[in-house]
């Protein structure tokens, strides 16, 4: 069975729900659903804006372009190459991250609000 509250970061790398850790949070990839499918957590307090989508810009941004220069001077490959490289490699991981990064927040604010009450707004 699971435990009552499901880690933060199980929740945000499983992409679960904060509460049994169990349920999907999102349907396709970056879709939140209604409510919890195995504990019924009703998913409509979860208002994480555009925090993850600025995280994910930031931290995207710094980890791909390091990558990008590291490629450059290891292999010193031709333009076509990193622009078909990143192209691909880029939306791939900023989906990822973002998704990541979501159900991190989420998790979080599920914890935040579980343990100290209701967020001001
Ligand atoms: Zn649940």
């Amino acid at each position: 069975m699971a435990e009552q509250h499901s880690s933060v970061m199980h929740s945000a790398v499983m992409a679960r729900c904060p509460r049994c850790g169990e349920g999907p949070l999102f349907r396709q990839v970056l879709v939140l659903r209604d409510q919890c499918s195995d504990c019924g957590l009703d998913y409509a307090f979860i208002d994480t804006g555009d925090g993850p989508a600025v995280f994910a810009i930031f931290i995207l941004g710094f980890l791909v372009l390091g990558a990008a220069l590291w490629f450059e001077f290891a292999f010193g490959p031709p333009l076509w190459v990193h622009m078909v490289l990143w192209g691909i490699v880029t939306p791939v991981f900023a989906l990822g991250l973002l998704r990541f990064l979501k159900a991190l927040l989420i998790a979080l604010q599920y914890k935040h609000k579980a343990e100290e009450g209701r967020l001001a707004r």
